[in-house]
């Protein structure tokens, strides 16, 4: 009898074995139905050997499987990265198993799907509701629950509108095939430093092996053109390209360079998707078709059969760390996986993290340097503004030399971005007359005032309240207090000081699609903006060639809270959002508005010494044993219930291991002691990197049982310490 072991999409459970009916046919990696209890469930065939802790079951136990997809089977590098990510990370192999099925509906086979798009007519009849699914759907296109979805109405109302005539039907096949990129399309013309790289890349593709990359090249080298010059041979060799960018916003002047470059748009893959995008994007990627995909990092695991080339973008970003579920670091998995697909991985960054650069420094990584601008630009000037000397006026938060330089660059019709790494208009609210702070109820954060759309937010949980009037606590009028600036309340100084500039605020809130950040790229571009004000979002990936100021207004915001890569960060940041000013004939220059002149990271952001900042940097996380030269993983315990958590906590505590070169801190309340309605407290392990922490944290916590309400998180190589 043939039988076979199958992990199915269940995270609490393992890998099961199925009995195989005579007339199927099935192989590692086919995406099968197995029967669970009541429930069918898909699941990945898989070698048996691979998992041999699994309980054995006599064949006459065993339960035939239901049915074989018709869809290629999940490649074997594929397979070999998820079961190294469940290890790893310690988390579920079915957790990670769910990211390579990201859409299940792809596995269902070829069909049409009909979707609706707006004919233009109005209704006869016109409601509150109808008004607003109208108007917040604007020329999209979806089915009936993505259209009510984005509408904020029930699927009735959408399907009434139909009825009505406000929308139509229109058959989409999801299997048409993507436009394949053209190499040959409109190649440039490359600087010999540029070509160097490109060789280098070319040659690496073509030797169909391992080989990780570091890309170091400064703000405006060409990182992009050398890259797209590595993605041309490797669609030449008929081989499949995964390019990962931090975050979406960046996708939209990606697919338009790219497109000028190839002719056509690569396929993009992220949370934006539409049902039907999404599942044509999936089997496209798995059939061998899409030749270049764009995405976010859940793109990693998608079931490419012929990757030759990954790119990691702006490979330095945290946002390439997953915070929630299987707590990845995508430039991390990204090399593994090129490991596992014998193809080259190139981490592209001006100012790469330590960890990357120490790899480099062991000779694991090949580093491949850009130094200067491209087109002869040179690097901008860099200035440092001492608050505590030279002060904004009472109130105000730019300081009179910038506020002097914006002058100038106004004048001269140039544009100019202040920076400030915070969304809304104030972080805090208080009362003036008895002093109360408005506070989220679901977390240890306070509201963040948004004044355009006159509300209180909670950054981490989304909690939403109309902005008050009167404070609730003592009911006075007129007593509420904004503290602290956030962008919103920049821009309103920059109107004070010149009411016929024209303003952009870029933040998360006003470039909340790609069609948003289009319009931006366009309005800045036509040159219908003098001062953008923005937050990290205007950092990366943007060359306005008239944008000649930058100014930082608060330096110093990204040194609080003092984690272990908080110096690193604000250095990377303050160098990326520098990189933005003079990347055009223009010089640029930039102002850094601070408290602390003379610590290190400002002195090396003025002063531009790089190295003279990484080699001081790198030298304390050794002294300390911090990454990349010792290990840390958290634990996060968390549970509605406050006594619940902080006992868990305590018995993970009483229950640690005592281990010779690992050191356990805590348990303790989180810095983020409530978050969404849940307590938390925190462990940190701090280990050398001989140890094999994870599997010293699987045995630890094996040992240990919590109710079921509360949960235990592991995270390896932590990012976020709150
Ligand atoms: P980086 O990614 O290193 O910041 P980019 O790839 O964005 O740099 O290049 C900066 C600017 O210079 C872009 O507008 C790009 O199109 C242009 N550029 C770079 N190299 C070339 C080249 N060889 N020929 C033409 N334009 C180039
Ligand atoms: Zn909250």
């Amino acid at each position: 009898m043939s039988r076979a072991r199958v992990l199915i999409l269940n995270a609490a459970l393992g890998p099961l074995d199925y009995r195989v009916p005579h007339d199927m046919r099935v192989e590692p990696g086919s995406i099968v139905i197995a029967p669970l209890g009541p429930r069918q469930l898909v699941g990945v065939v898989w070698e048996e050997d691979r998992f041999p802790d699994v309980e054995p079951v006599g064949d006459n136990r065993l339960r035939p499987l239901l049915n074989v997809l018709d869809v290629p089977p999940l490649p074997g590098p594929l397979r070999r990265l998820i079961e190294w990510t469940a290890h790893y990370y310690v988390a579920p192999p079915a957790a990670v198993l769910r990211m390579a099925l990201a859409s299940i509906s792809a596995l269902e086979g070829a069909r049409t799907v009909i979707e609706y798009r707006p004919t233009g007519a109005t209704p006869d009849r016109m409601t509150d509701q109808r008004t607003q699914a109208l108007e917040r759907i604007g020329v999209r296109q979806g089915l009936i629950r993505e259209l009510a979805l984005i509408g904020g109405v029930s699927d009735a109302v959408i399907r009434g509108l139909v009825k009505s005539g406000a929308f139509e039907p229109v058959e989409v096949s999801t299997d048409t095939p993507f436009p394949v990129p053209n190499p040959g399309y409109a190649p440039p013309a490359l600087s010999e430093a540029q070509q160097a790289a490109s060789s280098r890349f070319v040659e690496a593709i073509r030797a169909v092996d391992f080989q990780p990359f570091l890309l170091d090249g400064v703000t405006g080298s060409g990182k992009t053109e050398v890259y797209f010059e590595a993605i041309a041979e490797a669609i030449r060799q008929n081989r499949q390209t995964l390019v990962l960018l931090p975050e979406i916003a960046l996708t939209e002047p990606f697919l338009e360079r790219f497109e000028a470059r190839f002719g056509t748009v690569p396929v993009s893959w992220h949370s934006g998707l539409r049902q039907s995008e999404r599942r044509r994007a999936w089997r496209a990627i798995a059939s061998g078709q899409a030749k270049v995909v764009v995405g976010a990092r859940s793109a990693l695991y998608l079931p490419y059969p012929q990757l030759g080339l990954i790119v990691v973008d702006e490979a330095h970003e945290t946002s390439f760390k997953q915070e929630d579920g299987v707590h990845y670091h995508a430039r991390d998995v990204a090399v593994m996986r090129g490991l596992m697909e014998k193809c080259p991985v190139i981490l592209a960054s001006a100012t790469p993290a330590i960890e990357t650069r120490h790899q480099v420094e062991l000779g694991r990584y090949e580093e491949i340097k850009l130094p200067s601008r491209f087109g002869g630009a040179q690097m901008p000037d860099v200035i440092g503004l001492n608050l505590l000397t030279d002060p904004p006026e009472r109130g105000r938060w730019i300081a009179p030399p910038l506020v002097k330089a914006m002058e100038e660059t106004l004048k001269k019709g140039e544009q100019s971005l202040l920076f400030l790494n915070r969304r809304g208009y104030a972080p805090l609210t208080l009362c003036r007359h008895c002093g109360y702070r408005f506070q989220c109820p679901n977390c240890t954060a306070w509201m963040v005032e948004h004044r355009l759309t006159r509300r209180l937010a909670c950054h981490h949980c989304g909690h939403v309240i109309p902005a008050p009037d009167i404070c609730p606590e003592c009911k006075e009028e007129d007593s509420l207090v904004p503290c602290g600036p956030g962008v919103e309340r920049i821009a309103d100084e920059v109107r004070a000081l010149w009411p016929e500039a024209r303003v952009a605020i870029v933040t998360s809130d006003t470039l909340w699609s790609p069609a948003k950040a289009a319009e931006f790229v366009k309005s800045v571009e036509a040159g219908a903006v003098d001062i953008i004000v923005g937050t990290q979002l205007v950092t990366k990936g943007y060359h306005f060639p008239n944008l000649t100021l930058v100014g930082v207004v608060d330096a110093d915001l990204g040194l609080e809270g003092g984690d272990l890569r908080a110096t690193e960060r604000t250095f990377q940041q303050v160098m990326q959002v520098a990189g933005r000013a003079g990347r055009g004939e223009k010089p640029g220059r930039v102002f850094i508005q601070t408290r602390v002149p003379g610590a290190g990271v400002m002195q090396a952001l003025i002063s531009g010494d790089t190295e003279a900042f990484y080699t001081a940097e790198t030298e304390q996380r050794r002294r300390a044993h911090a990454p990349p030269f010792g290990r840390f993983a958290a634990i996060i315990v968390s549970s509605e219930d406050s006594r619940e958590a902080a006992e868990t906590a305590r018995l993970i505590g009483a229950a640690a291991p005592h281990v010779e070169g690992m050191h356990v801190y805590g348990p303790a309340p989180a810095p983020l002691a409530v978050l969404r309605g849940r307590h938390r407290h925190r462990l940190l392990v701090h280990a050398t990197r001989q140890l094999d922490v994870q599997d010293i944290l699987r045995e630890w916590l094996g040992n240990v049982v919590w109710k079921s309400g509360t949960r235990v998180a592991v995270d390896i190589d932590p990012y976020s310490f709150v």
